[in-house]
């Protein structure tokens, strides 16, 4: 019968980052598994996020090093352009290993893959393109998609996921946010040599981080060459006849781009799935509303990753989430909520900014002002001390108590990204700054300054 129930012991819905990993997770431990996505295996990390963002990210840093630093270090180097098709090309050669690598887990792993959209028919059952697919247990894991402002002229800019299709590289571009997205795309195509614009409806950007952060990285991207439209909204897009694009900003100014990029935060990709149909319970964001073991409200529905209210929108909070809630199912053990205050975390811009734990305006608030002490410390790179182009660090340690604990670790500069894995463990386990003081320097990085701060 074509429509008969299939039964499963697990049905894991979306193949992104925290689907695939608890599905593969389950499997291993002997379950049943279907596995339900539409569209290529990985979803927005790997296809449309930080896998393709991280290669692009890789192009800026050779262009600026090829062009600032290497005619100081004697390099006569000579740039005839980049051809954006090329790297585009090897781009996707990059994400299509990685689908092969997932294809062969699968495999493995007997996991069965049904592309299409699921939708809910109760509690234990999805429906797949007319196919019932039943088990005991199913979780959501369907990630969420870019949101667009509701202005006029709004469908002439594209979303992050526009931007990763370009096929060529626009000359003059507007991005319009102030979160992550933002401040990565933005310092890609200034990097990668586009007239760019960063249009920010407050007064700098990520504004969730320590203040240094943000108001660091204005300054750095400003002396880049990069436009800063501070505290405006773009209030109407217009085509004109040459099919450039004028950005109507809310001071009344006007820009002219070739692209606009739309970065103002991402939204759950949970309508078509029924699920307040079933009983799950949602925000008011459309959010799935789950506890920290990842049950939502109804029995046997469970949910990871970007759609879970209040959970921090990253890669591997996703994966950590489905292969906990993988091992608790099937493989018998318990987990510990993940900590969400000791979450590292990098902005992957030029130069990069890395943060864990608490900003200083945080622990003061949490510690009180008499309980807080900060250490800073701003230098120039080794790697631009030779150069005329100067690359600036920034970093500042937030510690409270008597002990000094440090609880939060904060930093904008080249090999931030790199330095901030062994610092988050340090963080994590309660080092004070005595700890930080008592360990000795590697000589020469940016790194040691964080333990040579006074
Ligand atoms: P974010 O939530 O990081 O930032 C969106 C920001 O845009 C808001 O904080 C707000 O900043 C601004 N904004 C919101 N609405 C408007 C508006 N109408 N007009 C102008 N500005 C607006 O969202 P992103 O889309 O950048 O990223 C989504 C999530 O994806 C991130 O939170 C992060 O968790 C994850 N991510 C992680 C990456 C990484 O690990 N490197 C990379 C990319 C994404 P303000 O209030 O200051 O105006």
């Amino acid at each position: 019968m074509a429509n008969s129930k299939k039964f499963f012991d697990y049905i894991c819905i979306g193949a992104g980052s925290g689907g695939i990993a608890s599905a593969n997770k389950a499997a291993q431990q002997g379950a049943k598994v279907a596995l339900i996505e539409p569209q290529a295996l990985g979803g927005t990390c790997v296809n449309l996020g930080c896998v393709p963002k991280k290669i692009m990210w890789y192009a800026a840093q050779l262009n600026e090093s090829i062009q600032d630093f290497a005619p100081d270090y004697g390099f006569d180097v000579k740039l005839h352009g980049l051809d954006w098709q090329k790297l585009k090309r090897s781009r996707q050669a990059y994400i299509e290993r990685i689908h092969g690598f997932y294809d062969t887990l699968l495999m493995k792993h007997q996991i069965t893959h049904v592309q299409g959209y699921a939708k809910f028919v109760d509690k234990q059952t999805i429906v797949v393109d007319g196919q019932f697919y039943s088990a005991p247990h199913i979780t959501v894991a369907v990630g969420a998609a870019p949101t667009r402002p509701s202005i006029e002229g709004q469908a002439l800019g594209l979303d992050s996921n526009g931007f990763f299709a370009l096929e060529q590289q626009p000359q003059r571009v507007a991005v319009v946010g102030a979160g992550y997205i933002a401040v990565e795309l933005a310092s890609l195509l200034l990097g990668l040599g586009s007239e760019t614009h960063l249009i920010m409806r407050k007064g700098y950007p990520l504004r969730q981080f320590d203040a240094m952060l943000g108001q660091t990285m204005v300054q750095q991207f400003a002396k880049q060459g990069m436009h800063l439209h501070p505290n405006v909204e773009c209030e109407q897009v217009i085509q004109e006849k040459d099919n450039s694009l004028t950005l109507v900003l809310s001071d009344q100014s006007r820009i002219h781009v070739d692209c606009v990029i739309w970065a103002i935060g991402r939204q759950p990709a949970t309508d078509s799935l029924h699920l307040s149909e079933v009983g799950v319970k949602l925000n008011a964001e459309g959010k799935v509303e789950a506890d920290a073991y990842y049950n939502t409200s109804v029995d046997g529905i469970y949910a990871v990753g970007d759609i879970v209210a209040g959970s921090a929108e990253l890669t591997p909070v996703a994966v950590k989430s489905g292969r906990q809630l993988a091992m608790r199912l099937f493989g018998r053990q318990t987990h510990l909520p993940i900590e969400q205050q000791w979450i590292p975390t990098v902005v992957f811009s030029h130069p990069p900014a890395g943060s864990i734990g608490l900003s200083q305006v945080a622990a003061e608030e949490s510690y009180g002002v008499d309980q807080v002490k900060v250490y800073t410390s701003q230098f120039t790179s080794m790697l631009s001390g030779v150069t005329t182009h100067r690359q600036q660090t920034f970093l500042k340690l937030v510690c409270v108590g008597a002990e000094q604990r440090v609880v939060g670790l904060h930093g904008l500069g080249a090999g931030m990204d790199e330095i901030l894995q062994g610092f988050a463990v340090a963080v994590k386990l309660g080092a004070t700054k005595a700890d930080f003081d008592s360990t000795l320097a590697i000589h020469p990085t940016s790194a040691e300054e964080f333990v040579l701060m006074t």
